[in-house]
């Protein structure tokens, strides 16, 4: 008997760049984990599992595993047995277990290497990862410059930025000429406890940058079991510990926290995609599910006041991150 093929998730232009993205992506960290490691053959049964169920998007970077993750995507990617056009992959350059390094020469380095791990012939978005650790203006007048020179050899298709620090894209993307820097990628700051992003979203429809929105879940924070490490999550204790309880609250009222907010953070259309750290086939499940469910039936309000009313002492609440600067 032929399965019926599942219902596809909603696709949403990603800025000027012509794709159209799942309003879901598959976050590959958790593949690189040591909190958490996974096999190879359950790395590539999420993968499957994923794109079965319409996420067309992956992220990963060197740094994720120190390397392990972008091996693991690229397996799962291989094993789909798909035409290269039909899922879009982003990594990225810069950051290393070893370090930051964000010099043309470790760039063009950097993009084979990833290529050969992915076992790609090409790149669809290339990000400048966590630049907030490295110098703007080297971002600026020396990284991005060889990114378009690798967009001409035809080994990436777009160029992105990312970061904690809102600040880092209004003073990257004044600085560079329109059409070099296509996406930005932020994490944490479109979450249930934490909306900043949304602050920037009309400077960036202006400049017609896409936007891919990461972590949704807050890290692990937002969710029953909480982060894999709590240690290392570099969140204030304040903050960790009313997500806790905000946890705590939905599971004992019989609702889930991670599917509240994921839909959180799926309905906001100006976000492209909401990147999500997945390891396995029933995080996969549970991640699309509440997408779909959003689009049929909205958000469940009431659940959602609650967790709010919890959080909102520590609403907006964030760390640094980089180097400080004055
Ligand atoms: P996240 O908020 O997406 O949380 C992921 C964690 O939640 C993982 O531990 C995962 O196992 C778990 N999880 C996922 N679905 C779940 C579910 N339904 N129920 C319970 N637990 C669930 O945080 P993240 O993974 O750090 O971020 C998502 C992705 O975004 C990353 O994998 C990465 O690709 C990208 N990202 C990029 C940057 C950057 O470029 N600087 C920073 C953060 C994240």
């Amino acid at each position: 008997a032929v399965a019926m093929p599942a219902p596809k998730l909603e696709l949403r232009r990603l800025g000027n760049t012509g794709l159209k993205v799942s309003s879901v992506g598959f976050g590959a960290s958790p593949l690189g984990s040591r909190f958490c490691p996974v096999s190879e053959e359950d790395a590539i049964a999420t993968v499957r599992e994923a794109f079965r169920l319409g996420i067309n998007f992956f992220d990963t970077s060197p740094f994720y595993g120190a390397t392990l993750s972008e091996k693991l995507l690229g397996k799962g990617l291989k094993a789909l047995g798909v035409p290269r056009n039909e899922y879009i992959v982003s990594t990225k350059i810069g950051r290393y277990r070893e370090g930051f390094d964000f010099s043309s020469e470790r760039v063009t380095k950097s993009i084979d290497e990833s290529l050969e791990r992915l076992q790609l012939d090409y790149i669809d978005i290339f990000h400048c990862h966590d630049i907030e650790f490295g110098s703007l203006d080297q971002i600026i007048d020396e990284t991005i410059p060889t990114l378009q020179k690798l967009k001409k050899l035809g080994k990436i298709r777009f160029v992105g930025i990312t970061g904690l620090p809102l600040e880092i894209f209004t003073y990257v993307l004044d600085r560079v000429p329109p059409g070099t820097v296509d996406v930005i990628l932020s994490y944490c700051h479109y979450s249930i406890n934490d909306s900043t992003l949304e602050d920037l979203l009309p400077y960036l429809k202006s400049k017609d940058v896409g936007v891919i929105s990461a972590a949704p879940l807050a890290m692990g924070l937002l969710t029953e079991n909480g982060p894999p490490a709590p240690d290392r999550h570099p969140a204030p204790p304040e903050l960790k510990s009313a997500c806790k309880a905000a946890a705590a609250y939905c599971k004992q009222k019989g609702k889930n926290i991670s599917k509240l907010a994921m839909q959180y953070s799926l309905s906001n259309k100006d976000i492209s995609t909401v990147l999500v750290g997945m390891n396995s086939v029933k995080q996969v499940e549970e991640n699309v599910a509440a997408a779909r469910e959003l689009e049929l039936s909205g958000i469940d309000q009431q659940s959602l006041s609650e967790v709010e009313a919890i959080l909102k002492p520590v609403k907006n609440l964030t760390w640094p991150s980089g180097i400080q600067r004055s």
